[in-house]
C-alpha cells in the first residue's frame, strides 16, 4: 500500500489519541473498583447501627427508672399515709405496731429502689457518653465519604470529559487521515493496542525489536510513501526520520545521512 508519508504519520497522531483512550478506560476501571468508598460506607453503617442498638439500650433504661420513680411515689406516699394514720391517735396498738413494721419494711423497699435507680442511671449515663462518641465517630465518618464521593466524581467527570475530547480529536483525525490508511489502522487495532509506530533508529516503537542491518534493507530500500509494516509485531512502522511530505519538516542533512548509512 502507498500512501503519503505525511497522512503516515498523522496515524502515529491517531495512535497516541487511542492510547490516550485506554489508559482513560483504565483509569475508570480503576476507580470503579476502588474498594475504599464501599469500605467506608460499610463503617459508617457499622458505626450507624450500634448508635441504633445504643439508643435502644437508653431507651429501655429510661423505661427501667421512670417505673422505679412510680414505685418509689406509691412506697413514699404509702410511708405518708401510715405516718399521717399513726399520728391521728385514732389507732390501736396492735395496729400501730403493725404500721411500724411496714413503715420499716417500705423504707427498706425505697432504699433498694433507690440504689437500683441510681446503678440503672449511672448506666444510662455511661451509655449516653458511648453514644457521644459513636455519634462523633458517625459524623467524622460521614464527612469522609462525603469528600470522597465528591472525589470520585470529580474523576469521573474529569474522566468523562477528556474522553470526549479524545474520541472528537479521533473523529477529526479518522476524517482527515485518507480511509484505506484508517482501514488499514482500525484491522490491526482491533487486534493489538499498538497498530502504528514509530521506527527509531532501527528499532520498531511498538514490539522494541530491534532489526538486524539486514532487515532494514527492504525499508531503506522502499519508497517514501510505502507502508510499512513491522514483520514482528505487524504495527505500521512509521520512518518519522526521513523528510515527509505536507508540513513535516523536513530532515536535515545529518538525518539523511544517518538514514542512508
Ligand atoms: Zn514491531
Amino acid at each position: 500500500m502507498k500512501a503519503d508519508l505525511f497522512d503516515q504519520r498523522r496515524l502515529l497522531e491517531l495512535q497516541a489519541v487511542d492510547t490516550g483512550l485506554t489508559q482513560l478506560a483504565q483509569r475508570r476501571r480503576k476507580l470503579e473498583a476502588d474498594t475504599a468508598l464501599d469500605d467506608a460506607r460499610r463503617h459508617s453503617q457499622a458505626l450507624a447501627d450500634r448508635a441504633a442498638s445504643l439508643t435502644g439500650d437508653i431507651a429501655d433504661l429510661e423505661r427501667d427508672i421512670k417505673r422505679i420513680e412510680q414505685e418509689v411515689e406509691l412506697v413514699s406516699k404509702r410511708a405518708a399515709a401510715d405516718r399521717e394514720r399513726m399520728g391521728s391517735g385514732a389507732a390501736s396498738p396492735k395496729e400501730l405496731e403493725g404500721l411500724q413494721s411496714e413503715l420499716e419494711s417500705l423504707a427498706r423497699r425505697q432504699g433498694t429502689l433507690e440504689d437500683d435507680e441510681l446503678e440503672y442511671m449511672e448506666r444510662r449515663e455511661g451509655l449516653e457518653g458511648q453514644l457521644e462518641t459513636l455519634r462523633g465517630q458517625t459524623a467524622e465518618a460521614e464527612s469522609a465519604i462525603a469528600s470522597a464521593e465528591a472525589d470520585r466524581a470529580r474523576a469521573m467527570s474529569e474522566i468523562e470529559a477528556e474522553t470526549l475530547d479524545a474520541e472528537g480529536d479521533r473523529r477529526a483525525l479518522t476524517i482527515a487521515i485518507p480511509d484505506r490508511l484508517v482501514e488499514l489502522y482500525e484491522r490491526i487495532h482491533a487486534k493489538q493496542p499498538i497498530a502504528a509506530a514509530e521506527l527509531v533508529g532501527r528499532r520498531c516503537g511498538s514490539c522494541r525489536i530491534e532489526k538486524s542491518p539486514a532487515d532494514m534493507q527492504p525499508i531503506k530500500a522502499a519508497p517514501i510513501d510505502e507502508v510499512l509494516r513491522c514483520e514482528e509485531c505487524g504495527c505500521v512502522l512509521i520512518r518519522t526520520e526521513l523528510p515527509g511530505a505536507g508540513p513535516a519538516r523536513p530532515a536535515s542533512e545529518d538525518e539523511l545521512k544517518k538514514y542512508n548509512s
